[in-house]
């Protein structure tokens, strides 16, 4: 969706608000074993968040309705500000942490929520940062963009994530050239 100035910005700002919030309403008064858990369930939603990346992008956005046509404008048109809104992406985060929160405890929710928004939070920083943003060759973000790059080729199979050539390993959709 093309966003504008403010709206494209506004994650940056709204979502290490939610993360620190979520944080502060799990560890507020926590004993110190209930600190640990939380933070053990932040090192599980971290990472869970590039598989989450990488499901989304290949699948939903490149394939169902009406995602597919949306994100078709980011690959047409690669520095305009389009995105997901953070009006969008936010209450979405927000249900999971409650839904999770009456499956896992409050402490684990807490916890995987804080890790999986820190996630997201990182891959936009890279996908503005690959779009928008030089980088000296043999960098990490020099890496970034030139697989990034590969995916928006016309016609291009390969390279759905964004924070991590990870899961292109591991499910045969990486490519370096
Ligand atoms: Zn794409
Ligand atoms: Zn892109």
């Amino acid at each position: 969706m093309r966003l504008s100035k403010w709206g494209y910005q506004a994650d940056f700002v709204v979502y290490p608000l939610l993360i620190a919030g979520v944080a502060l309403h799990t560890l507020w008064a926590a004993t110190a074993p209930r600190g640990a858990a939380w933070l053990a369930a932040v090192a599980v939603g971290l990472p869970a968040w590039t598989l989450i990346e990488y499901t989304l992008h290949r699948w939903v956005l490149h394939r169902v309705p009406p995602f597919r046509s949306l994100h078709a404008q980011h690959h047409e048109h690669q520095r305009a500000l389009i995105g997901t809104p953070t009006w969008v992406s936010a209450p979405l985060f927000l249900g999971l942490w409650v839904a999770m929160a009456h499956a896992a405890g409050r402490t684990t929710a807490g916890g995987l929520a804080a890790g999986l928004m820190t996630g997201y939070l990182i891959y936009a920083f890279i996908h503005d940062a690959v779009h928008h943003r030089a980088a000296r060759p043999g960098s990490w973000l020099f890496r970034a963009k030139v697989r990034h790059a590969l995916h928006h080729r016309p016609g291009a199979h390969c390279n759905f994530g964004v924070s991590s050539g990870a899961w292109d390993a591991v499910l045969g959709t990486a490519a370096d050239r």
